[in-house]
């Protein structure tokens, strides 16, 4: 292994991968040991463990957080809302404005079809990016170094 550090000309490097599982793990261990000193249990216990563990995540493994992948199930669930709350609005609209609810039917069937296909083109947007920019993000991530003496963080 002959890799240095651009900055420091130092060897002593790290995949920036296994910081970053130890800074987790560290905290982990860390946030159980507090937990076992307070002792007890309880709803109140897991959640102050919750929180500890979020705060207690050492600043350089936040650093070192790879790139994270796009959630089909958020991007569903909040198209899901968008779209029932735009929905309502233009029903309640149609209904308030032409008072008839027949002339109602067709504003939703347009905005139907709109917001399906709105829908798919997402779907299509978050598979695009898991694929290849998260894909890419993660290969450097996974294949960056963390120079330990001055911690500039480069691919090598
Ligand atoms: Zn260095």
């Amino acid at each position: 292994m002959d890799l240095r550090c651009p900055k420091c000309n130092s060897t002593d490097l790290k995949k920036v991968s296994l910081a970053y599982q130890d800074g987790l793990f560290r905290s982990n261990a860390r946030t159980r040991l507090s937990a076992a000193l307070l002792g007890g249990g309880g709803p109140d216990l897991v959640v102050g463990r919750a929180t500890t563990q979020a705060s207690h995540q050492s600043a350089l493994s936040k650093q070192l957080t790879p790139p994270a992948k796009w959630s089909y199930v958020k991007v569903s669930s909040r198209s899901i809302l968008t779209f029932l709350c735009l929905g309502w609005l233009i029903f309640y609209v149609n209904n308030v404005t032409r008072n008839s609810s027949t002339v109602v039917t067709r504003p939703l069937a347009i905005f139907s079809s709109i917001s399906g296909a709105i829908f798919v083109l997402l779907l299509l947007l978050v598979w695009w990016h898991n694929h290849s920019t998260h894909a890419r993000r993660y290969a450097e991530w996974d294949s960056s170094y963390i120079c330990q003496r001055c911690g500039a963080i480069g691919p090598q």
